[in-house]
C-alpha cells in the first residue's frame, strides 16, 4: 500500500531544529577546515555504482528513443535540471563528484542492434509456443508478496484491527494471495518461484542493527539527542526516536534490498509481480478509520525526480532499466493487466493527488513510480495496488477467511477479495501472453 511512500529511499524525518541545537554565532571560530573530495551520494545502505558498466550502454539506444524513454516514462516532468546532457550523438552522463562526465554514444541509424545483457526474457526469446501447449509455458514467474506480515505487522505499519481480536496485516493478505496464483500459474506451465514464502522477512538483519545509521540520519536531519525508544505507535513524535528509525531501515530498505538480491542473482525471472493492498490514511491502528473508497491501481518504474537522482545508485538503476529496456515490457504487458484486473475486481482506477506518479498509458489504472522494489529489481515488474484495506466493506470482506463461492457481506453476495485478485492477475497474465506469444510466433 502507499499511505505513506513506500518508496522512501530516506526515510522520512521532517526538518526540525532542536532545543540542543547551538544558537547561530555562539560557537567559538573554529578554522577552515581543508576541502575533503566530495563524497558519492548514495541512498540507505546502497553501496557505489561501478559506473565502467555505462560502457555496455554505448550503441544501444538511439537518442530518439532515450528522449522519448525519458520524457514519456523516467521522467516526472519537473524543470529542476537532470544530471546530464544530450548532444546529438551521445549522453554525456555526470558519475562521481570531480569526475569528467561519461560518454554514452547514441546508435546511428542503420547500426547494427545492441542489446545490454539481462537474464530475464521477452515473449519473443521464448521458446515458441506449441499448439498443444499451455500459454505461460516456459514463462519464469516470482510473487514477491509486499511487506512481512504476522509479528512484523506492527512494525511495519500494515496492521489495522477495528474491534478486539480482529486484525487486517496486509504482509499475511499477500502472501495467500501468492499461494493461490502459485498453483493456478503453474497449471497454466509457468515456472513460479516465490520471493518470500513465509511471514518471515528476507534480510538476515535485525532492526537494531541499524541503531547507529538510525542515529546518524537523525542528526543529519537536525536531531543530535533523540530518544531511543518509542512507547505509543499512535505517537506521531515516534519517528524522531532511533527506534523507528532503526525499524524502518529494517523492514523498508534492508528487507527490499534482500529481495532484490534474491531476484536478480538468485531467482532471474522473467517478471515480477509485487503483491500488495492499498489503503487510505487511517490513523490509530486500533481504531483505524473506515472510508467508503475502494480502488485499483498498477504501477510500472518510472517517475523520477530530480532529487532522487543526485544520489549515484538510483541514477545508476534507473539507467540500467531504460537502456536494458524493461521499460518497454513492463508497458507492454501493464494495460492487458490493469484492464483485468478491474474487470475481475470491479474496482475504479485510482487517482494521484501528488507528483510522486504519472499516468504512463492509455489504461487509466497504470502509472509509473520510483519504488525501491521495482528499481533494484533489475527485470520487469508489475506492482499491484488493488482494495483500500480500510473500506468499511473491503475490510469486513477482507476479515473472513478465503472462501470458495459467493457469500453474504452487507446484503451483498460477494467473491472473497482474495479469489477476485488472483483471478486478476491470472487473466491478465493469460490473455497478455497468449497475444504476445501468438505474434512471436
Ligand atoms: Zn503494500
Amino acid at each position: 500500500m502507499a499511505v505513506t511512500s513506500v518508496n522512501a529511499q530516506t526515510p522520512q524525518v521532517p526538518t526540525a531544529t532542536t532545543p540542543s541545537a547551538p544558537a547561530l554565532g555562539s560557537a567559538t571560530p573554529a578554522a577552515v577546515p581543508a576541502p575533503v573530495p566530495a563524497k558519492p551520494k548514495l541512498s540507505p545502505l546502497a553501496v557505489a555504482p561501478d559506473w565502467s558498466q555505462l560502457s555496455h550502454f554505448s550503441g544501444v539506444l538511439s537518442k530518439e528513443e532515450f528522449d522519448q524513454a525519458i520524457t514519456k516514462i523516467y521522467s516526472n516532468l519537473s524543470n529542476f535540471p537532470l544530471p546530464w546532457k544530450t548532444e546529438p550523438t551521445a549522453l554525456l552522463m555526470n558519475t562521481s563528484p570531480g569526475v569528467a562526465p561519461v560518454r554514452i554514444e547514441f546508435r546511428h541509424p542503420g547500426a547494427p542492434e545492441k542489446v545490454v545483457p539481462k537474464y530475464w526474457r521477452t515473449p519473443a526469446e521464448l521458446a515458441p509456443l506449441q499448439p498443444d501447449e499451455p500459454v505461460l509455458k516456459g514463462v519464469h514467474i516470482a510473487l514477491d508478496p509486499g511487506h512481512i506480515g504476522g509479528i512484523y505487522a506492527k512494525i511495519e505499519e500494515r496492521w489495522l484491527s477495528m474491534n478486539p481480536g480482529e486484525q487486517v496485516m496486509e504482509g499475511t493478505l499477500v502472501l495467500q494471495i501468492a499461494a493461490l496464483l502459485k498453483p493456478r500459474l503453474e497449471a497454466l506451465g509457468a515456472n513460479v518461484s516465490m520471493v518470500r514464502q513465509k511471514e518471515t522477512p528476507v534480510t538476515m538483519a535485525k532492526p537494531e542493527d541499524f541503531r547507529p545509521l538510525a542515529k546518524q540520519i537523525l542528526l543529519e536531519a537536525g536531531i543530535t539527542n533523540p530518544v531511543e525508544n518509542y512507547t505509543d505507535p499512535r505517537d506521531e513524535a515516534r519517528i524522531l526516536s532511533v527506534q523507528w528509525q532503526a525499524e524502518k531501515l529494517f523492514y523498508r530498505v534492508s528487507e527490499i534490498r534482500a529481495r532484490a538480491d534474491k531476484v536478480n542473482n538468485d531467482l532471474k525471472p522473467d517478471v515480477v509481480l509485487c503483491l500488495h493492498l492499498n489503503a487510505e490514511a487511517w490513523g490509530d491502528p486500533q481504531k483505524p478509520v473506515l472510508v467508503n473508497t475502494n480502488h485499483f491501481h498498477l504501477l510500472i518504474n518510472g517517475c523520477y525526480s530530480p532529487d532522487e537522482l543526485q544520489s549515484e545508485d538510483v541514477r545508476m538503476e534507473m539507467l540500467q532499466r531504460l537502456f536494458g529496456r524493461v521499460h518497454e515490457q513492463e508497458l507492454a504487458m501493464a494495460d492487458t493487466v490493469s484492464a483485468a484486473m478491474m474487470r475481475t475486481t470491479g474496482l475504479p482506477p485510482f487517482v494521484y493527488l501528488n507528483n510522486n506518479a504519472r499516468r504512463v498509458s492509455p489504461d487509466p489504472g497504470v502509472f509509473a513510480r520510483n519504488l525501491l522494489a521495482s528499481r533494484l529489481y533489475q527485470c520487469p515488474v508489475l506492482y499491484f495496488e488493488p482494495y483500500v484495506m480500510n473500506d468499511a466493506l473491503t475490510y469486513k470482506r477482507l476479515l473472513l477467511p478465503y472462501y470458495v463461492g459467493r457469500t453474504l457481506v452487507d446484503g451483498q453476495l460477494l467473491n472473497s477479495p482474495l479469489e477476485d485478485y488472483t483471478r486478476g492477475v491470472v487473466a491478465g497474465l493469460v490473455e497478455y501472453y497468449k497475444k504476445a506469444r501468438t505474434q512471436a510466433n
